[in-house]
């Protein structure tokens, strides 16, 4: 049984072709499954009813509902981003955050690739749950017919989820294969419609799957640094001691395709890795790497150590970057008092 909203509608049309429908007909069949549920909002049954006999036989023979995902809470803060508690056929709980952007150019929805995350990075909530399952493909593509369900009625003139960022609860490439499929459906033009450059997967540098994530995933790559050198690395981010600083600037250059960059984030925390000689430290791991660079303004986490920095010292590193040529931007927290921003997702209601 392959899931109709998480395999790719190529995949889902050939499947059907195998399983005896004619070629116009397993396309006409794909069609209207995946318009109805993506853009007419249809849940499985209504679609299915729109198509004729014999596909709809082969259909429902052979491909799975949706995984019902139910969304328990939307909190919303006072910037407009919305985070979403969603829970899974199994009681297990993600969340979504879907972020209005300051500009009102575009909508971003950050989705959740695991329940939970193996990975233990001391400044991330989520780490303290350690890696309770893999969410499937179908699981993933889902948060964003989930969210659009709650974003369209009140966006209002805001504008609608036209940019997915891997960036909540998970490591996405210790579940690379369902990610791939996701993100894959994402861009269909059929299904969730987005421009594969508006779709990026963030990772904390799980170095030796990227050759594998370009070969699957035409998606923008994010890779969480974080720190300048290797001990404090190692200290806030266990993957560091796998695969050190040196080890995953040379994975970038050696798998990075041409003409791409990779988006590199640095969460700046208060008096930990934001002094001048950081910068320098930083600039040189940077230098030879095709890069934009976000600076991430720490959010309280469960690492009391690793506080909010002043934006004195933010603005302090952006300047000296931007000096050195690199194309760097400050990200400002969303949704911090509902535990929506960075580092914050825990799978809890906001009280
Ligand atoms: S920062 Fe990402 S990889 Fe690290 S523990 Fe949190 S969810 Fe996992």
């Amino acid at each position: 049984m392959l899931s109709v909203v998480g395999t790719p509608p190529a995949r889902l049309r050939a499947f059907l072709q195998s399983q005896g429908l004619r070629p116009q007909q397993a396309r006409q069949a794909v069609h209207a499954l995946t318009t109805a549920m993506w853009r007419d909002g249809h849940s499985w049954t209504p679609a299915l009813e729109g198509l004729g006999r014999q596909a709809r036989a082969a259909a429902e023979a052979t491909l799975e509902a949706p995984a019902p995902l139910t969304v328990r809470q939307v909190a919303c803060a006072s910037d407009g981003t919305r985070k979403l508690l969603i829970e899974l056929a199994d009681g297990a709980v993600v969340e979504s955050v879907v972020i209005p952007a300051t500009d009102g150019d575009r909508t971003t929805l950050c989705v959740s690739s695991q329940v939970g995350c193996g990975r233990r990075c001391t400044f991330c909530e989520t780490g303290r749950l350690g890696l309770l399952r893999n969410l499937s493909a179908d699981e993933i593509a889902g948060q964003l017919l989930a969210a659009r369900g709650v974003w369209e009625p009140v966006r209002g003139a805001l504008p609608p989820i036209r940019n997915v960022v891997f960036m909540g609860m998970g490591e996405p490439l210790d579940n690379l294969d369902a990610v791939a499929a996701a993100a894959a459906v994402m861009a269909d033009p059929i299904a969730g419609g987005l421009s594969w450059r508006r779709i990026t997967v963030s990772t904390v540098g799980v170095a030796w799957k990227l050759p594998e994530f370009f070969a699957k995933v035409r998606a923008n790559l994010a890779v969480s640094l974080n720190a300048p050198d290797d001990a404090r690395r190692a200290r806030w981010m266990p993957v560091n001691s796998r695969c050190d600083l040196a080890s995953l600037k040379q994975a970038l250059q050696t798998s990075l395709p041409p003409g791409r960059d990779v988006l590199v984030e640095y969460i700046v925390f208060d008096g930990q890795n934001d002094s001048d000689a950081d910068a320098e430290l930083l600039l040189a791991w940077l230098d030879g790497l095709p890069v934009r660079l976000n600076l991430i303004v720490a959010n309280p986490g469960p690492d009391p150590q690793l506080r909010t920095p002043t934006m004195e010292r933010v603005r302090a590193l952006h300047a000296r970057l931007l000096a050195a040529g690199i194309r760097a931007m400050v990200r400002h927290p969303h949704g911090r008092e509902i535990g929506g921003a960075c580092g914050q997702l825990a799978a809890t209601v906001v009280g």
